[in-house]
């Protein structure tokens, strides 16, 4: 097959099982950095110390310090064209389900309802001793009213954290077990916006080549699978999944 967009839109007219795995590129026209980017996050911050486990419960305010201006940046974000187009082939049941890396709740946001959200989510705050969970506004009022800016478990004191998963901490069993489901019965992965150097979240095209299926990328950067894609696309996610859906519409008409 070519590396065009028309392509990638034949490819998914013909599937049977079509998943998508989105990462932090499906989310940078949304003006949120992606993190191996020139000017990407990991540029300005050590991702092993300020979003681990062991920072977290040794240094919780530093871990704190780093983490807050996140969620702040975070709260004001919209849906880009590549959210979009997702929820759009999700509605027209071409897309099964979208995996996602991140975390900031977009592609919910967009309309796309079978989400699985392998890295957790910035949608509320979790104690680790206890298991009490709370909204997100009521995480970060209580970081504003502690002195050090770390939220507080009302029930065991201990220190709070977000549900969005660190480095150094178990991923949620059930998304991840889902996320394998899918790679196991699709015929078609498409990857956006991920550079597929993070496991276990990179072994998942693997698995769909490994039984039969095509994979296509549309990500800016190389990737481990680029020389076994079935269609392989460089662009912007948002343009270019606004054309797939231009030619899908072309396609059913
Ligand atoms: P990444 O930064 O490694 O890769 C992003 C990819 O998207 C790059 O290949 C880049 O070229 C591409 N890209 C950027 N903008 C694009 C656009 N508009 N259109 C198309 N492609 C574009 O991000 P990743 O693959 O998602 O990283 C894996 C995961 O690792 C992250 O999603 C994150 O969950 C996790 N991680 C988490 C932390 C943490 O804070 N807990 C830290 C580091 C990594």
């Amino acid at each position: 097959m070519e590396n065009t967009t028309e392509a990638l839109a034949e490819l998914l007219a013909h599937a049977r099982h079509a998943v998508v795995l989105t990462g932090a590129g499906a989310s940078t026209e949304s003006g949120i950095p992606d993190f191996r980017s020139q000017g990407g996050m990991w540029e300005r911050y050590d991702p092993m110390e300020v979003a681990s486990m062991a920072t977290f419960l040794s240094d919780p305010a530093r871990f704190w310090s780093f983490h807050r201006p996140r969620i702040d940046a975070l709260s004001g974000v919209a849906p880009n064209d590549a959210h979009r187009a997702l929820a759009e082939l999700q509605r027209r049941g071409i897309v099964k389900a979208v995996i996602t890396q991140n975390i900031d709740g977009l592609h919910a946001k967009a309309g796309s309802t079978d989400v699985i959200e392998v890295h957790g989510a910035l949608d509320r705050g979790v104690c680790l001793r206890c298991d009490a969970r709370v909204s997100i506004d009521e995480l970060t009022a209580r970081a504003d009213a502690a002195g050090d800016g770390v939220p507080r478990c009302t029930r065991c004191g201990f220190q709070m954290k977000s549900a969005v998963i660190l480095f150094g901490e178990q991923l949620p069993a059930e998304a991840i077990s889902a996320a394998y489901d899918h790679a196991e019965r699709a015929d078609v992965m498409l990857v956006i916006g991920s550079s597929l150097l993070v496991a276990p979240v990179s072994g998942l095209p693997g698995i769909v080549l490994d039984r039969g299926g095509r994979l296509a990328i549309l990500t800016e950067s190389e990737t481990p699978y680029d020389d076994r894609c079935a269609v392989r696309l460089h662009g912007r996610a948002g343009v270019q999944m606004s054309e797939v859906l231009a030619h899908l519409d072309a396609l059913t008409a």
